[in-house]
């Protein structure tokens, strides 16, 4: 989805590796590559680096996600197939065999396992999380996975926003006319949140510069699609 964002733009238009140290109406302080001026700054970042750049933001609690990569001498699975492991039988809540959904992220002939461990059970110890996960995960494959390695743990206790009830899916995205923020933490914590928020950014910017909205973006600023996002000024 960036790399067709992004080219629509003329080239040079977007540019990678920098990183926002304040903003403000007019200008951009970045860490290593000076001031940026600009006529309006939309804010795109999570909702802790929003709030560094964007004081007085509201932050949101997360909940925390860990992410475990497997490998196995044969795939446990020979299926495209995103597993739900609901059922409270262990920590996993869903699993994959990465390397058939998708056999460009691993060297020929290697196996991928992947699994997404959500809520309270995702800060529990590398070592005594992989013991249950490796036990449930024989009874959802049917196989043993005694002789699997584990590759890695990815643990972000910043993973997802939380949406306790009652939640507003449509905060503000305007905070004042030239500065704008969005993300997940603006909508539903998802990347079609995330996206739908973009969408609403660049509408409320389209509409300060006096534009017309962008060709393509419905009215319906909800949830629904995230096929037209106005990329003239995302
Ligand atoms: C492990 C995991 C699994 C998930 N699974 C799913 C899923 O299956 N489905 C789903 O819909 N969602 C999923 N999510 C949630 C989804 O990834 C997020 O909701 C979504 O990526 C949020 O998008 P965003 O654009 O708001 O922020 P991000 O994707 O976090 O993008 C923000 C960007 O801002 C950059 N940035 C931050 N600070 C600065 C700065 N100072 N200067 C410049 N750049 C900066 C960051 O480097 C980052 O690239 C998952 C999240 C995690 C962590």
């Amino acid at each position: 989805v960036p790399e067709l964002l992004a080219a629509a733009l003329p080239p040079g238009t977007v540019r990678t590796g920098v990183r926002a140290v304040s903003a403000s109406t007019t200008a951009v302080a970045t860490a290593e590559h000076g001031e940026i001026g600009c006529r309006a700054v939309l804010v795109a970042t999570g909702a802790h680096d929003a709030a560094e750049l964007l004081p007085g933001l509201r932050v949101p609690a997360f909940h925390p996600v860990t992410v475990m990569h497997h490998t196995a001498d044969r795939p446990p699975l020979r299926e495209p197939a995103l597993i739900l492991a609901a059922g409270g039988r262990g920590p996993v809540a869903h699993t994959m065999v990465a390397s058939e959904v998708d056999p460009s992220r691993t060297p020929p002939g290697r196996v991928l396992i992947t699994s997404t461990v959500l809520g309270a059970s995702a800060a529990l110890p590398a070592a005594e999380l992989d013991r249950a996960v490796r036990a449930q995960l024989a009874a959802v494959y049917g196989t043993s996975t005694a002789g699997w390695e584990l590759l890695a743990t990815h643990h972000d206790p910043y993973a997802v926003p939380a949406m306790p009830a009652p939640h507003d899916p449509r905060r503000p995205v305007r905070l004042l006319s030239g500065l704008y923020v969005c993300g997940d933490h603006r909508d539903s914590s998802t990347v079609q949140g995330a996206l739908a928020s973009g969408r609403r950014a660049a509408r409320a910017v389209l509409s300060d510069f006096g534009a017309p909205p962008a060709a393509g973006s419905d009215t319906n600023a909800g949830n629904a699609g995230t096929g037209s996002v106005p990329v003239a000024a995302a």
